[in-house]
């Protein structure tokens, strides 16, 4: 059985002080057994500041919270000015690292070969790579939406091995959902997840079908969260604006 996942993807908000006064809070608010017999993971993706600062709470308290980058970068070290590395990351206790955000699609030149090595990367350095398709309201207008994310995924995991493509998270972002407070129906999150799930089963079989966690993204509130993760396949969250609201994010892992 997949354990769900509600995942705070912070973006570029919140210094390392802001940072710190969150998880303090946070794990205040979801200091009980079903977090502590994990039920439910919650795991927050700060900037690359705030990582350290995360990373010694967390293990000098001993806090049911993991946490991981939002991007990564290729190559392992050397001149490489302004990148951050996967070994860097383990070093700071990250478990996870968000690849091929839209934003990051879309404002850096991030492709799908440049995603594939990040994948690799994240893979390399014992953490687990969460990979964000999802089509544009363009797509999704012409009624591909579905074909759409699961080439997306398809692109990236083609070479990999069953054993490496078990490992990953799969975060369904419509773009279109993504901070607009349009969020997707359960239904069609649902149809997304499958579809993605099936395909993986498809190539990797149905072992690795089942154990890949599928999770939605894209204006997931208090609201809307307890429909979403009634639906099968649908494995928990990536959150972002809601995210920033500590009650509001430890609402939605009680639902979760
Ligand atoms: P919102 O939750 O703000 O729509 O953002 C979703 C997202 O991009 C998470 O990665």
């Amino acid at each position: 059985t997949r354990i769900p996942l509600v995942a705070g993807n912070w973006k570029m908000n919140f210094d390392h002080l802001e940072a710190t006064y969150f998880v303090q809070k946070l794990a205040w608010l979801l200091r009980d057994a079903r977090f502590e017999y994990k039920r439910c993971e919650v795991a927050l993706f700060p900037a690359f500041t705030a990582l350290r600062s995360v990373q010694v709470l967390v293990e000098s308290e001993k806090l049911n919270i993991t946490y991981g980058a939002q991007s990564v970068s290729v190559t392992t070290q050397g001149a490489f000015t302004g990148d951050v590395s996967a070994d860097m990351l383990t070093r700071l206790g990250c478990s996870y690292v968000i690849v091929g955000h839209s934003e990051r699609r879309k404002y850096h030149p991030e492709d799908d070969a440049n995603i594939v090595d990040q994948v690799r990367a994240v893979l390399a350095a014992d953490m687990i790579p969460i990979l964000c398709v999802g089509e544009s309201y363009e797509e999704r207008r012409q009624g591909i939406e579905l074909d759409f994310a699961v080439s997306q995924v398809r692109d990236v995991t083609r070479d990999l091995s069953d054993e490496e493509a078990a490992k990953l998270i799969i975060a369904y972002e419509p773009v279109w959902a993504i901070g607009t407070g349009m969020v997707a129906t359960p239904q069609s999150a649902q149809e997304a997840a499958k579809a993605i799930r099936d395909d993986l089963t498809g190539s990797f079989g149905a072992k690795v079908g089942n154990a890949v966690r599928i999770l939605y993204g894209g204006s997931v509130t208090s609201g809307n969260a307890a429909q979403l993760i009634g639906e099968a396949d649908v494995d928990g969250f990536l959150i972002g604006g809601a995210s920033l609201d500590v009650d509001e994010l430890a609402k939605i892992a009680r639902l979760t």
